[in-house]
């Protein structure tokens, strides 16, 4: 007998129909003897719906008022879960964050979980209850709601598992696990069965968006096992588990691409102390998260700058650095919105020597150009043209030999 903490996305709850699904997955587990909790998303579209209500009430909703109002979409399913466990002759109970105590700060819409009281789920469980969760929400501790910001409910279900100590927290959705390349623009990507934490948590910061990055964090910490599969069928998913207990090795796990990037170059800048944080503070005070800074060393007291920053923020940096470029003596400033990462993935990296040349060969062998390049201990990174993303992916994913077999 176990403990089990089962999460819902928005598309396994998007409808009755689904949430009946949904009943008979976690009576099933229950069935077995383990004790389950339950966490729901918002029905598919509804804190999207919810959002552009408050936005025909006005341009700008208050912050609290609008936790209150997103927090109402996890109301109902949890409400019509507990109910239709009910109905079918089953002792279920749905909590509302406040009630699973759920404490958070006071940041409106991007909260932070700060402790789960357990006492409340515990009693619920020791009566053999099916206990569901409200997931996204919490409220701070003057007791306003609050939201955890956008897939929130994936933090949701990971603290409450670790506040727990669950045996498992099962993250349910509309797709069948994680994958080491898009299988979108990589036909030969294969499931992949356990990858390591910080594994993931590079593959969700580059675009493989099945989990809010910050469960991950919080699975890590806790050192919570997390399943990611899907609420469609009964295929096991991927585990996302501590490093030493993966079991298959591979030098790289996987391969992704990420399209939201732009570059900036910043040509002939002063070689002077001073002069980076002259660049880089009002793009940090604007909000801007730059992601890789490269620069050289040119003659005669001259450096060339490049760096990259979202796509949506392109043109506010380019205009800010142009701004800028008089008053620091950066002689051209240019940039690239049509630019894509690609990057491999894998704790292996770190015992094995080559992984760059070998990524850098492959390219090569395409006549991809590679625009910029950035590693880390188990990651390493190339800017390439935009046009060859898929390419690149695909003769990555065969250079590391992840292709699925037939
Ligand atoms: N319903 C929220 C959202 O759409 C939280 C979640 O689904 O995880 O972002
Ligand atoms: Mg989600």
């Amino acid at each position: 007998m176990a403990l089990i903490v089962q999460k819902f996305g928005g598309t396994s709850v998007a409808d009755t129909k689904r949430i009946r699904n949904v009943a008979t997955r976690v009576l099933k587990t229950h069935a077995k003897g383990n004790d389950v909790v339950v966490i729901l998303s918002a029905m598919a579209g509804v804190t999207d719906r919810l959002i552009g209500l408050a936005g025909e009430v006005t341009e700008t909703p208050d912050r609290r008022e609008l936790d209150v109002l997103l927090a109402t979409g996890e109301q109902t399913t949890a409400a019509l879960l507990a109910m239709m466990l009910k109905s079918m002759g089953h002792k279920a109970q749905s909590l509302l964050g406040h009630q699973a105590e759920v404490v958070t700060d006071c940041e409106y819409g991007n909260a932070r979980i700060l402790e789960i009281g357990t006492n409340r789920i515990k009693r619920l469980l020791a009566e053999q209850n099916i206990v569901v969760v409200a997931g996204f929400q919490g409220t701070d501790i003057q007791g306003n709601i609050t939201t955890l910001g956008r897939g929130g409910s994936d933090t949701s279900a990971v603290a409450i598992a670790a506040a727990l100590k669950a045996d498992v927290c099962e993250i349910y959705t509309d797709v069948d696990g994680i994958y080491t390349a898009d299988p979108n623009i990589c036909p030969r990507a294969r499931k992949i069965k356990e990858i390591s934490y910080d594994e993931m948590l590079n593959m969700a910061s580059l675009g493989a968006k099945v989990l809010q990055i910050r469960s991950v964090g919080f699975a890590k910490k806790y050192n919570i096992p997390v399943h990611v599969r899907s609420s469609f069928s009964e295929e096991e998913g991927t585990m996302v588990v501590q490093e030493d207990s993966v079991m298959e090795q591979l030098v790289v796990s996987g391969v992704t691409h990420d399209l939201n990037q732009a570059r900036i170059t910043l040509k002939k800048v002063p070689d002077q102390p001073g002069i980076a944080a002259k660049i880089f503070s009002p793009i940090a005070e604007a909000g801007i998260l730059v992601d890789m800074i490269i620069q050289n060393t040119r003659a005669a007291g001259q450096t060339d700058l490049t760096f990259t920053v979202p796509k949506a923020d392109y043109k506010r940096a380019m205009e800010m650095q142009q701004r800028l470029a008089e008053t620091i003596g950066t002689e051209e400033v240019f940039g690239d919105p049509h630019i894509a990462k690609v990057s491999v993935i894998g704790v292996g990296m770190k015992n094995h020597s080559g992984v760059a040349s070998l990524m850098f060969n492959a390219l090569a062998r395409e006549n991809i150009n590679i625009i910029m390049i950035s590693t880390s201990e188990i990651r390493i990174s190339c800017i390439i043209e935009e046009k060859y993303t898929e390419l690149a992916v695909r003769v990555l994913h065969t250079a590391f030999g992840l292709d699925r077999e037939d």
